[in-house]
């Protein structure tokens, strides 16, 4: 069992001492401090001036009302977020969130992985992350845009192209980044594109951003297979989740050959035997925004595809050789690993910010499955967010083919980063370890050149 080494332990606590109840957060700073013991053995200077102990606190945390008028005139009040983590290597940068079950310490362990994530990246960028506790499914276009001018209203005073540097996540995609970037352009009197990513590629996105998670995390996936002398050709695989990084992924693996057995929603999830249609995945979540069990309806029944019900099982009891988990955080269990292991998976690559638990990634760790870490897997996401600043900073926009070769560059040296860090650190093939190193390493270094702050 992986344990915090004595001398981070009193940190550790501390963080959970002045944090109670944040139980993600919790689990984000203990998993990245189980992996330090061996760094501080080797480099005790980063004990000294606090320096772990300030990059367990963030830099600023900033909570706002979110009023807004819905479609019967009701008024509504939601909360805001922004948690700036640590601008060590650049502005802040990372995603919004809109999900009734976000809270100050879900946005905070967001933050706290997107620093190393984005260190990981190699691009010029900070850690931060925000959003919001409302729930946009079931409303219509108008709310949906009403709350996210009310929501930018005030976020629009704490970023800015050189300071924060917002994109979409859960329940922001292209249609609330429209509505945000609109606001702050009007609020602001700037078209100050390099604001936002996300956008659409004909006001100032870039080419591949909408693809990148879920075609990074493949890569990665791809370069961790290589290792064994294995790919994705010929290979069932099950991909949870059925937005934007689990319809990018299910693209990707099938590009590679390989076949996607099952895709799901917080309904459940679906299985078609003979691989998921995905033109048809396409028109039900990103076109009509329908439940994942009108897949089954739109194909027909008796054509080879069933619906299973949340509450009556989980998506990983299906059978698959790759595990790509792509909806949210815990998602994957000690059990579901379990599973999955019994029924002969030989990879994991984490899409979704966290989704396994830590029992769960043990379990993968000690039975030699190799398993990829949301804070390298799913990397790409974010990188092509900063190849979107460039564009938008050298007022260019580049072709598809050159800014996905940009991203299966970065993902190949992310993958390798990870796995040399590792062997250097006396722990091959633990990616875990790798990327919290590796990611470590790097903001601390530039923590350390930029004084006590
Ligand atoms: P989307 O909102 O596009 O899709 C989320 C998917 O996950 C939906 O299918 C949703 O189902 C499902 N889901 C969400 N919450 C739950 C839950 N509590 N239980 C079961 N299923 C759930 O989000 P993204 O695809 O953008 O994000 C997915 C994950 O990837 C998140 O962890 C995010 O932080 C991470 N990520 C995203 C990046 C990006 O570029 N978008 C970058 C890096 C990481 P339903 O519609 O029923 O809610």
């Amino acid at each position: 069992m992986v344990t915090v080494d004595e001398k981070l332990e009193p940190i550790l606590q501390e963080v959970l001492r002045r944090n109670a109840g944040e139980h993600e957060f919790h689990q984000a700073i203990r998993e990245v401090l189980e992996s330090l013991g061996r760094v501080i053995a080797k480099h005790p200077r980063y004990l000294e001036s606090s320096l772990i102990e300030r990059l367990c606190e963030p830099e600023r945390q900033i909570i706002f009302r979110v009023p807004w008028v819905d479609d019967h005139g009701r008024v509504q009040i939601n909360r805001g977020f922004r948690v700036q983590f640590n601008s060590a290597l650049g502005p802040y940068k990372g995603g919004i969130r809109f999900h009734p079950s976000v809270n100050v310490g879900i946005i905070k362990f967001l933050g706290f992985e997107q620093t190393f994530k984005n260190a990981l990246t190699g691009m010029p960028i900070g850690g931060g992350k925000g959003g919001s506790d409302f729930n946009p499914r079931g409303r219509s276009d108008g709310e949906v845009m009403r709350f996210c001018q009310s929501f930018m209203t005030e976020l629009h005073r704490h970023i800015g192209e050189h300071t924060d540097v917002p994109a979409g996540d859960i329940g922001v995609g292209g249609r609330e980044i429209g509505y945000m970037f609109g606001q702050y352009k009007r609020l602001t009197n700037r078209y100050e594109a390099g604001v936002l990513t996300g956008k659409a590629l004909f006001y100032g996105g870039s080419r591949a951003r909408t693809e990148a998670t879920g075609y990074g995390s493949t890569y990665f996936v791809q370069s961790m297979l290589a290792t064994r002398q294995q790919e994705f050709e010929g290979r069932t695989a099950v991909v949870s989740g059925s937005g934007n990084v689990a319809i990018y992924t299910v693209e990707k693996v099938q590009s590679f050959g390989g076949k996607v057995v099952a895709v799901s929603d917080s309904s459940g999830y679906v299985v078609d035997e003979s691989g998921i249609d995905l033109e048809l995945l396409k028109e039900i979540k990103q076109v009509r925004r329908a439940r994942i069990s009108d897949y089954v309806h739109a194909k027909g029944e008796g054509r080879g595809a069933y619906f299973v019900d949340a509450e009556a099982g989980s998506i990983w009891d299906v059978a698959c050789e790759v595990a790509m988990p792509s909806a949210t955080q815990n998602e994957l269990t000690g059990k579901d690993a379990k599973t999955l292991i019994s029924n002969g998976v030989i990879a994991v690559g984490e899409g979704a910010n966290m989704p396994c638990t830590p029992e769960a990634v043990r379990i993968f760790q000690q039975a030699g499955i190799l398993f990829a870490p949301g804070k390298a897997a799913n990397a790409g996401g974010v990188a092509t967010s900063a190849l979107e600043m460039q564009q938008n900073a050298s007022r260019d926009s580049w072709t598809f083919e050159q800014t996905e070769a940009r991203l299966a560059t970065i993902m190949r040296n992310i993958h390798d980063t990870c796995a040399q860090t590792a062997d250097e650190y006396g722990a091959p093939g633990d990616y875990v370890l790798g990327a919290n190193i590796a990611g470590f390493v790097k903001v601390a270094q530039a923590m350390d050149a930029l004084g006590i702050i």
